[in-house]
């Protein structure tokens, strides 16, 4: 048995409650980084499939390597 546990459920915003379509990142994972479109708050995250398409909308990537 494995003690590894990746987990996949995506996470809610701790400062409105909004669904967020990210979950954690593992310690040597390549993660993104994004803002929850309602209050902006800023998570680091991995994208995961939610049953609720309308989820993804509740997030803005943030892209560090573009130029403001
Ligand atoms: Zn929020």
């Amino acid at each position: 048995m494995s003690s590894s546990h990746v987990p996949n459920e995506p996470i809610a915003c701790v400062e409105c409650g909004l669904r967020l379509p990210i979950r954690q990142p593992q310690v040597d994972e390549q993660h993104r980084t994004f803002r929850c479109a309602f209050c902006g708050a800023v998570y680091a995250g991995i994208p995961v499939e939610t049953p609720n398409a309308e989820d993804r909308f509740n997030i803005r990537e943030i892209n560090l390597d573009s130029a403001y």
